[in-house]
């Protein structure tokens, strides 16, 4: 490459051809030069930041080969089976491989075309891989997920210590890191350990302004995950657990309410917990109820709702997590259901396994310290867009960010907020300030409990106070209390709660108390007409879908489905949610328009290009939608006749483009009519048209070869071109519709050498 603008050029091209985007995001281009420019480079970015295409772009503008070290098969696959539907050959090299697979690779990688190979760790120093890295000498190697190299990281794998090594085995070759990790310790970590010369250090943008996130007490665990699947009918969700049976509890309590939703856990059986991941790739299931073992690998970028029903022990592990919802850059939301006492269970569990391993003390206080700042982030109603920022050590400058409960003001206080705090404290101080939560509330609601009973407390004058107010929320007012400072909550496996500094002011009167509980009704997603950066200023945030967008883009859905049966890929490698939104939006009605919707490359085009078009013109047609995009369709150089005779509808004009996507790639009329939803007489029809437009070499798909020499003899003889007298000098042997087709190519060609 000379020039910076050749190389601009090359990037553009290879962009719109391969990926169908028009632009890139921020951080891309020089993650991408960095490639270009042999340097090694560290490249830390969030989840749906856009990592791959800074290791793919640059394989396909230098022709060559870049390999990818992967820690998850599932990913990887993933991956290939993209790439490959967008035309890159592309393959993954891992322990799991049939022999078909491994041939094809091979065959690959001997003839040259190969450019983007994905490798697990282990398989890397593996027979002689190495050695025939070497001789093939990659464009680069790219670490995926590079954070599982340090043990501060939060997945580390020993695997990956080995891929030092690499650097001696293929001298002068780039590496390149990728994580979503960005804490400071693991960045220095992964460039000590690959020892990374002179890398160029990125470090993207941590805010994720398309998530909205919500931390809502938690006072009715299934009613308030119920109603958050509910805010996003038919989308992919997430909803964590910390234990694994509280995965079973709630995933079949979810089931009874009418979700389908399953538990995944790492003490499923292997089979089983493939089963699940497969279903929940293919769009064959929404819900699933999982701990941390659910996640990474899992690439389905349509994620609408990421769930914790309990706090997770650190932001970076809540940022992760989070981090799976809306990679596809659509808005999602991110609901954390918080009870203080969750904090108290993690306390318990990480000293408890700190004093059965004999652990590091520092790791554990760091744990600790770790999880403190969860618990204040958590417990403090502050901006929570600004909160996350200013964690990972970035500002934030928006005063408001218009996407989280604290700035969409979704708290309100409860009536007889005061009223009930005096209650709660007054219960907390007749029953000496010895016991925790649970028997507090106990007492409140009139338990007659065998404990109850046999202390006396059914006599106390606040016994039964409460009764009928929910056990969820009344704990989630005694963690309202505590995190006012009115309570305080003592350490330890079994906390007990006691009266704090303004807790005499509060029953007295002296101090009114507020207690807050979310609104009944919460919207789907933030305000999100907010910045200009969805991703970093690439566009406007969209506004949402109307009805009739809303309808369409389903049944762009179902057919995306419908197209990755057959071809036995995931969903969403066929296309994003984020290209079916715009699809809905734009209404393409060529394939010229269709082209220019983000995620629709040359090859995508031809191979999916008839069947969106078809599907949006017939929906357009039969729902009084009006269809938009680009009335002058050119496909790779051939103008194809989309305008029809004066009077043709939008719907006609549509499925006329669709149409000439079939005939020029020779499809039969059947499959023309089945793939159209049309008639075969209408098709008949179009396709007689754009033979005399198109004026194609043959029409030997259409018409037999031998027939069309004896049609055109008597055509080329007939003075007006009537059909009739012609049909008969061929003695009635040749149906009308074949004589047609041969009479429109005989007057395309007529008109071509007339220059017309
Ligand atoms: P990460 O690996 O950082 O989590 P991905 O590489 O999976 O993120 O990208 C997330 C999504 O963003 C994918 O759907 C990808 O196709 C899309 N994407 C990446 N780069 C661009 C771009 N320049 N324009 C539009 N979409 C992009």
């Amino acid at each position: 490459m000379t020039s910076p603008a050749d190389r601009t050029a090359a990037i553009h091209t290879a962009l719109q051809r391969w990926f169908g985007f028009d632009a890139l995001r921020p951080m891309q281009r020089e993650a991408i030069d960095a490639v270009l420019d042999g340097r090694d480079a560290l490249v830390v970015m969030p989840t749906g930041g856009g990592k791959s295409l800074c290791y793919q772009l640059p394989a396909l503008v230098q022709d060559r080969l870049v390999v990818v070290v992967s820690p998850l098969i599932a990913l990887m696959q993933d991956q290939v089976d993209g790439l490959r539907v967008a035309g890159v050959p592309a393959a993954a090299a891992h322990s799991n491989l049939d022999a078909s697979a491994r041939a094809e690779l091979r065959a690959m990688a001997q003839d040259g075309s190969l450019r983007l190979l994905f490798v697990a760790p282990e398989r890397l120093f593996m027979d002689g891989f190495l050695r025939w890295l070497a001789n093939v000498r990659p464009a680069a190697i790219a670490i995926d997920e590079a954070h599982c190299i340090s043990q501060w990281g939060h997945d580390f794998r020993p695997e990956y210590r080995r891929l030092a090594e690499l650097r001696d085995r293929l001298p002068g070759v780039p590496c390149v890191a990728f994580t979503a990790t960005a804490t400071p310790r693991v960045r220095e970590d992964i460039e000590a350990q690959l020892r990374l010369h002179d890398p160029v250090r990125l470090v993207g943008t941590f805010d994720r302004p398309e998530l909205c996130y919500r931390v809502l007490p938690r006072q009715d665990l299934e009613g308030q995950v119920a109603a958050a699947i509910r805010r996003h009918p038919d989308a992919a969700s997430i909803v964590y657990c910390i234990a694994r049976k509280d995965t079973e509890a709630l995933a079949s309590a979810l089931q009874q309410r009418g979700i389908a939703a399953e538990a995944y856990h790492a003490g499923l059986a292997a089979g089983e917990r493939t089963r699940i991941a497969a279903d929940f790739r293919a769009e064959r299931l929404h819900v699933i109820v999982a701990t941390v073992a659910f996640g990474m690998g899992i690439d389905r970028g349509d994620v609408r709702l990421v769930v914790h029903a309990g706090m997770p022990k650190s932001l970076e592990a809540y940022q992760q997590e989070t981090g799976r919802a809306g990679r596809d850059g659509l808005p999602a939301e991110c609901l954390l259901l918080y009870s203080a006492a969750d904090g108290a269970k993690w306390r318990s569990v990480m000293e408890r396994s700190h004093a059965e391993s004999g652990g590091d003390p520092e790791a554990l206080r760091s744990q600790l310290h770790l999880l403190q700042q969860m618990q204040r982030f958590a417990g403090r109603a502050r901006g929570r867009h600004r909160a996350i920022s200013e964690y990972f050590g970035q500002a934030y400058d928006e005063p408001d960010c218009g996407a989280c409960d604290v700035c969409l003001h979704e708290l309100e206080p409860i009536p007889d907020g005061h009223v009930l705090a005096q209650k709660i404290l007054s219960a907390v101080v007749r029953t000496g300030q010895r016991f925790g939560a649970a028997y507090v509330i106990d007492v409140l609601r009139g338990s007659r409990g065998e404990k109850v009973l046999q202390r006396g407390h059914d006599r106390l004058p606040t016994f039964g106070v409460c009764k009928g107010v929910p056990q969820g929320l009344l704990g989630n007012a005694i963690d309202q209390l505590v995190d006012d400072g009115v309570l305080m909550r003592s350490d330890g496996e079994y906390p007990t709660l006691a009266l704090g500094g303004d807790a005499m002011a509060v029953l007295k009167g002296e101090r009114q108390a507020v207690l807050l509980a979310p609104k009944q009704s919460l919207s789907a997603r933030g305000n999100r007409g907010r910045r200009d950066a969805a991703r970093g200023g690439e566009r406007e945030a969209p506004r949402d879908l109307d009805a009739g967008e809303q309808r369409l883009f389903d049944v762009l859905r179902q057919l995306r489905r419908t197209i990755a049966n057959e071809l036995g890929v995931p969903p969403f490698v066929v296309f994003a949610d984020a290209t079916l939104d715009e699809m809905a939006r734009v209404r393409p009605r060529t394939p010229q328009a269709l082209l220019a919707v983000k995620g629709v490359g040359q090859k995508k085009l031809d191979s999916f290009g008839v069947r969106f078009l078809g599907a949006i013109g017939t929906f357009c047609g039969e729902h009084g939608l009006a269809p938009g995009g680009d009335a002058v369709p050119v496909v790779a150089g051939v103008r194809v006749a989309v305008e029809g005779p004066a009077g043709d509808g939008p719907r006609r004009a549509a499925a006329r483009a669709a149409a000439a996507l079939l005939f020029r790639a020779g499809k039969d009329l059947a499959t023309c009519a089945r793939e159209l939803g049309r008639a075969p007489s209408t098709v008949l029809e179009y396709l007689a048209e754009w033979i005399e437009a198109e004026r194609p070499a043959s029409i030997d798909p259409w018409v037999a070869s031998d027939v069309q020499s004896r049609v055109r003899a008597v055509v080329q003889r007939s003075e007006d071109g009537r059909l009739k007298p012609i049909f008969d000098a061929l003695g009635g042997e040749v149906a009308y519709d074949t004589i047609r087709l041969v009479a429109a190519h005989v007057r395309g060609e007529a008109a071509a050498a007339g220059g017309g």
